[in-house]
């Protein structure tokens, strides 16, 4: 993979800590990957408390403890606390399953300064049913409800596809009932466990325009109650997203076992090796690793990308979709309408199966 050259990379803002894939839900979109890290390779919240300072220090403002579900783990206080000692904007990520509200008033004492809630549905069946979990529903509404009660601000992230695109309504209206300041209409991005379940998750092209024209409305009926975020899902987009904002711009993951990776998917790119907390600083992952420098610049890029006057507003699109759907990470990214292989991406809308989930378990 050819290097870019980029000398002076930018500093990035944001870290997201996967703190364990450990999680009781099995949603089938789950972005963790598929070989998930046990229990015992996690690392411990020394290492953790180690990471947030050399984050801090790298120019990271803000940092998302998530998994997996990080309730699972059981120093998860002393973790959020490190962070916040560090000068970290701290984010709890949960599935609002395995947090009791002793632990997450401990976790508010420790410092933390957000709490996202993701939500599967409006209806509790439904959202039950998506999350393989009984139960679920009534769990995250009883977390997100003591989230607020307890003074943080509190966004809802609602994950959308083909089962629950036409409550996008009703879930906006929830995230309301909750007292969110803020709700994200998440389309399903289709890596890992979504790949493997993209036939039963992907919505049809009219359920896509119906929401947007209802997202707008809502955005404007709840002007100054609620933020309301939501972007086209890539399959039917002409252009693709700044994928994180830039391979190696923005921010980076850790995972559980201590891997720093561009994505939270980047691992599904075969040839890229990743340097770990354990034997390198941030530092020099950020700024030497060779995984970190392989897509960043311009001078990996193909045509059309190569010559393409928005190369620095998305930076080609997603190398991981790239990968995934034409077998090339430094293709341009297929869901772009200027791509060779658009093609493809509109033959996979098409391709739609209401086979049981396979839901995502350790
Ligand atoms: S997406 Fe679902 S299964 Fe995956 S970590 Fe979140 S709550 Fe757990
Ligand atoms: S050709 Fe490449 S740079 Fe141009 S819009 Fe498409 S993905 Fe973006």
């Amino acid at each position: 993979m050819a290097e870019t050259g980029s000398t002076t990379p930018p500093r990035p803002l944001g870290l997201l800590a996967e703190l364990t894939h450990r999680c009781p839900l099995g949603c089938p979109y789950c972005s963790n990957p598929l070989a998930l890290d046990t229990r015992d390779g996690e690392l411990a919240a020394a290492t953790w408390a180690r990471v947030f300072r050399e984050a801090s220090v790298l120019g990271v403002l803000q940092v998302h403890l998530s998994g997996g579900e990080p309730g699972a783990r059981r120093d998860l206080v002393e973790i959020a606390a490190s962070a916040h000692a560090a000068g970290l904007y701290t984010n709890l990520i949960t599935s609002g399953v395995g947090l009791t509200a002793r632990r997450l008033t401990e976790l508010v004492q420790a410092g933390l300064d957000h709490v996202q809630v993701s939500i599967q549905d409006s209806a509790p069946s439904s959202a039950d049913h998506i999350a393989g979990y009984e139960g679920a529903f009534t769990r995250k509404h009883e977390l997100a409800s003591e989230v607020v009660r307890l003074g943080l601000p509190l966004t809802v992230n609602a994950v959308i596809h083909r089962a629950n695109i036409d409550r996008v309504g009703d879930m906006v209206d929830l995230a309301l009932a909750l007292g969110a300041s803020r709700v994200e209409i998440a389309h399903v991005q289709y890596y890992g466990w979504a790949l493997k379940n993209r036939a039963a998750l992907i919505p049809t092209r009219e359920q896509v325009d119906r929401a947007v024209t209802l997202v707008d409305e809502l955005r404007a009926r709840h002007h100054g109650r609620i933020v309301i975020d939501a972007v086209v899902p890539d399959y039917y987009a002409r252009y693709p997203k700044p994928c994180v904002g830039g391979w190696g711009r923005r921010s980076f993951n850790v995972t559980p076992s201590g891997k720093v990776l561009p994505c939270h998917a980047a691992e599904s790119i075969p040839g890229l090796v990743f340097w770990s907390v354990r034997q390198h600083t941030l530092a020099e992952i950020w700024q030497e690793s060779p995984a970190f420098n392989a897509f960043r610049g311009t001078a990996w890029m193909k045509e059309p990308c190569a010559s393409c006057p928005r190369r620095d507003q998305d930076f080609g699109g997603c190398r991981c979709q790239a990968f995934a759907l034409t077998g090339d990470a430094a293709a341009t990214d297929p869901v772009c309408h200027l791509s060779p292989n658009r093609a493809q991406v509109t033959a996979l809308t098409a391709v739609q199966d209401d086979a049981p989930y396979f839901y995502r378990r350790m």
